[in-house]
């Protein structure tokens, strides 16, 4: 047996990591990179270059244990440079969404963001653009509008949110804006201080399922083969929140539940439930935009990026599909790669594959 590359930091899946190589999966490159025994290079998984062989591959957790391993930099996918900028993007952004209330436009400066990101105001311009699809400018201007938009609506939607079950349909709540609903940035950057959350495991014919709630929505639904993982993940995500198994759940969560089940079991439904996720303004729009696909179809990375107006932001489009956390509720399982293979699944690839295999049985009997 050939002698493994030492694995540093988060260890990579490999089988799983594999198939996105060969895929070329664009959710995969924020996870990992690979090396090539051969020619001592490594790349992001999306790299153009030709697939080497399965055997001459190690993979990385992060540019820095590339090169610890002694692996260069492709010139081609440039592992390490759009790295740096796609996170200075990040920064940029979760620093505009962070200050947003706090900063009269033309104080929130390029140059500001800039030293944010890391990144002269030029290349951030540039970056931001291509990746989220908007100029930071523009950016801020539709923040700072659905931010206005919400606080309209802020009471309504939340006390209907509280009711949970008593409200009929889900479109209303999700075009209420939703990013409103959501936990703060705050308690939610705090790994959920302040928190409560109740959940509950059940088996369902995907294997076990976890969904977690606040009093004003679901936060957390995740599948596997184990419900202790599944608990363990969902403390690794709200560490410091008030977390309690239930086994008699309140009226609400027990109608989420069960939405989530049968949406699962049938693949006939579309959960009807509240969301209680933080995220950007960005990342709602992608996930409005998969709640919008319907049960038995599926859309590419870039249909998706096409359908919210910022044709070039594939993969930003990927990685926020590959950031949802709520499991069928947003239907990320819905997104599969243009060449029409299957692409990645943060809760197993062979769960998308069961769940669109009976979305698209469903689909046909009902219109046979
Ligand atoms: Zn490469």
């Amino acid at each position: 047996m050939k002698p493994m590359i030492q694995m540093e930091e988060t260890p990579v899946n490999e089988a799983v990591a594999w198939e996105s190589v060969l895929h070329r999966d664009p959710s995969a490159d924020d996870r990992f990179l690979y090396g090539v025994k051969t020619t001592g290079v490594y790349c992001r998984p999306t790299c153009p270059s030709r697939r080497p062989k399965r055997d001459n591959v190690a993979f990385f957790s992060s540019v820095e244990a590339a090169e610890r391993a002694g692996f260069r930099a492709c010139q081609r996918c440039r592992p390490n440079m759009a790295k740096s900028a796609n996170s200075g993007v990040e920064r940029a952004r979760a620093y505009i969404d962070t200050h947003i209330a706090d900063f009269a436009d033309e104080r929130m400066t390029l140059e500001l963001l800039g030293e944010q990101a890391g990144l002269s105001p030029y290349h951030l311009q540039r970056k931001f653009k291509e990746l989220v699809g908007l100029t930071p400018a523009q950016y801020i201007r539709a923040r700072k509008s659905e931010r206005l938009k919400g606080e309209l609506k802020r009471g309504e939607t939340v006390s209907r949110a509280t009711f949970g079950a008593g409200y009929g349909s889900s479109s209303r709540v999700y075009d209420d804006a939703p990013a409103r609903l959501g936990m703060t940035p705050a308690t939610y950057r705090r790994g959920g201080a302040g928190a409560r959350i109740d959940y509950v495991i059940t088996n369902t014919s995907l294997g076990a399922l976890l969904v977690a709630a606040t009093d004003r929505g679901v936060c957390a639904v995740k599948l596997g083969d184990d419900g202790k993982n599944l608990e363990a993940a969902l403390e690794q995500e709200y560490p410091a929140a008030t977390r309690a198994r239930v086994a008699a759940p309140t009226s609400a969560l027990s109608v989420w539940v069960k939405e989530i089940v049968d949406a699962i079991d049938s693949g006939t439904t579309r959960p009807d439930v509240p969301i209680d996720v933080q995220a950007s303004a960005f990342q709602w729009k992608v996930w409005r935009e998969l709640q919008k696909i319907p049960i038995g179809e599926t859309r590419s990375y870039s249909e998706i990026a096409g359908a919210i107006g910022a044709p070039k932001a594939v993969r930003a489009v990927a990685s926020a599909c590959a950031s949802n956390r709520v499991a069928l509720v947003i239907p990320c399982h819905r997104v599969v790669r243009q060449s029409g293979a299957l692409g990645g699944y943060r809760w197993g690839v062979e769960r998308k594959q069961r769940l669109l295999a009976k979305e698209r049985a469903t689909r046909d009997e009902s219109t046979s």
